[in-house]
């Protein structure tokens, strides 16, 4: 996991103001105005109208968010609590297929929606994760007294989760004037404060179904958010679904079956100073020679090696997102400022390694990937980035994309780059490294990241490792340095103690 949590930490959007969701609701002058009898007539009119569109049409949002707020109540928090599942976002094990799922064995989130405030307190497989909290427009993470604050991108979509939950929703919809349309069930639309676009299914009678969204994703773009609720039922003066599910670019990342549900549970939490005053770090290009022509360009959490050729370059990786590949590019043209980027070996498509893709298919760069990534590039590389449109959204380049299967040799009369396909991995189908045949240097991710030095090995060797040095065995690779792209530079004699062979 430890890509995706770095990932999250230097994936860093624009700061967004704080929303105004929570101005104050026109809800007594509804009370007073509202003729029930009346009321339930228009409704019907509506509901009427509605059936002989075959589009849907438009309807009084208002009126049926202030019904669906009085028959699933109106509170100022919200505590609930289950279990179910996680999915890690962007990590699946092959390009397209599902979120890899992580067993939640307890899950409490509590939503005050007056204080825009929220926590979320976890027990996964190995025991409590971190606590997340929100207050406004600051967020961290908090295990013990050890704190972490959050990016603005993650700040930003624990606001947009507040507005996803059902009473947020209905809050957040009322307050931005969200306009409806619809036959049986209606969908009421409106923008939120950081700009996204949101939009609600009410049913027919009077719950919320379904939620959806588009948050910016530096590989899939403007990439739908959807939560489903379902079973609603009782939990003592309030009406909370039983099962909710969100989906994010067509997968679930969330799954809780809730068994408790509690109102009136106002959060008393005070920002650490250290949240308070933290700015983001600054995206950061470090190079290191490792050889004529190669360099290791580091800095941050998740590195690059640049190879030079006769009458151009090639780059191995493209982490992160644009910010990092626009960093890196900088300073590939201050190394080897004549020579194009002509080739971007990118190891595999984890979305923290693929990241930065679409800012080298704008510069004309030519992608070599495993070919069960292919497809799916096809498709990344022409998505939609309107949220946060990139370089690639501009340019509308066409990818030049070389697919490879076992071996691909880049080469011309100065050196050779081989780029093999780790075979078996467990870590991705379509994992790929690279080998400097002359130097003896190996580049790879994520199947060996080094210990801290003097670190003991662990008792039961990682099996992503142990299949990589099988592979070296087979290749008859003679490897000296291992260049991994995320932490430091060693030596084979490093990855041999590491799984005790
Ligand atoms: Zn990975």
């Amino acid at each position: 996991m430890f890509c995706c949590r770095a990932a999250v930490s230097e994936r860093l959007g624009g700061t967004l103001a704080l929303p105004n969701f929570l101005q104050p609701l026109r809800e007594k002058g509804f009370a007073k105005e509202d003729n029930p009898v009346l009321h339930k007539q228009i409704l019907i009119v509506i509901t009427l109208i509605g059936a002989l569109s075959a589009h849907g049409t438009a309807k009084d949002a208002k009126s049926v968010l202030e019904a669906t707020v009085k028959n699933i109540g109106d509170v100022k928090s919200v505590q609930y609590s289950g279990s179910g599942a996680v999915f890690t976002l962007g990590q699946s094990v092959s390009a397209g297929a599902p979120w890899p799922r992580v067993e939640v064995k307890s899950f409490t989130r509590t939503v005050d929606y007056d204080k825009l405030a929220t926590r979320n307190e976890g027990i996964g497989p190995q025991g409590p994760v971190p606590t997340q909290f929100l207050v406004g427009d600051k967020a961290w993470g908090q295990a013990g007294s050890n704190v972490n604050p959050a990016s603005p991108t993650v700040m930003a979509e624990r606001q947009l989760q507040i507005w996803l939950t059902p009473h947020g929703f209905l809050k957040a919809a009322l307050a931005n004037k969200g306009t409806a349309k619809g036959g049986k069930a209606t969908q009421v639309t409106f923008t939120a404060p950081g700009k996204q676009r949101v939009v609600g299914t009410i049913s027919a009678d009077h719950l919320v179904e379904k939620v959806e969204s588009w948050i910016d994703n530096p590989v899939l773009g403007d990439m739908h958010v959807e939560t489903t609720y379902s079973d609603y039922r009782d939990f003592g003066g309030f009406r909370f679904p039983a099962k909710m599910v969100q989906k994010q670019g067509g997968f679930p990342v969330f799954e809780l079956t809730i068994t408790e549900a509690k109102t009136n549970v106002p959060l008393e939490i005070s920002v650490p100073d250290s949240v308070r005053q933290a700015t983001p770090p600054p995206v950061r290009v470090t190079t290191e020679k490792l050889a004529d022509g190669v360099w290791y360009l580091t800095g941050g959490s998740h590195h690059s090696v640049l190879v030079e050729f006769a009458n151009h370059v090639a780059l191995i990786e493209a982490p992160l997102n644009e910010e990092r590949s626009t960093a890196v590019i900088a300073e590939v043209k201050k190394l080897t400022p004549t020579k194009p980027i002509r080739y971007l070996v990118n190891t595999h498509h984890h979305f923290d390694h693929s990241g930065g893709l679409r800012t080298y298919v704008a510069e004309g760069t030519t992608i070599v990937t495993h070919k069960g990534n292919q497809a799916f590039y096809q498709q990344t590389f022409k998505a939609a980035h309107k949220l946060n449109p990139d370089r690639q959204a501009r340019a509308k380049k066409k990818a030049k994309i070389i697919a490879i299967d076992a071996k691909h040799v880049l080469s011309d009369a100065t050196r050779a780059l081989e780029i093999h396909h780790i075979q078996g991995n467990p870590h991705n189908t379509g994992i790929l490294m690279a080998w400097f045949p002359k130097e003896r240097i190996l580049a790879e991710v994520d199947v060996y990241t080094p210990l801290a030095p003097n670190a003991s090995p662990p008792a039961t060797p990682n099996p992503a490792t142990v299949n990589l040095f099988e592979n070296i065995q087979r290749l008859k690779l003679d490897v000296n340095q291992i260049a991994p792209l995320h932490g430091r530079l060693v030596t084979i004699a490093d990855l041999r103690k590491t799984i005790g062979k």
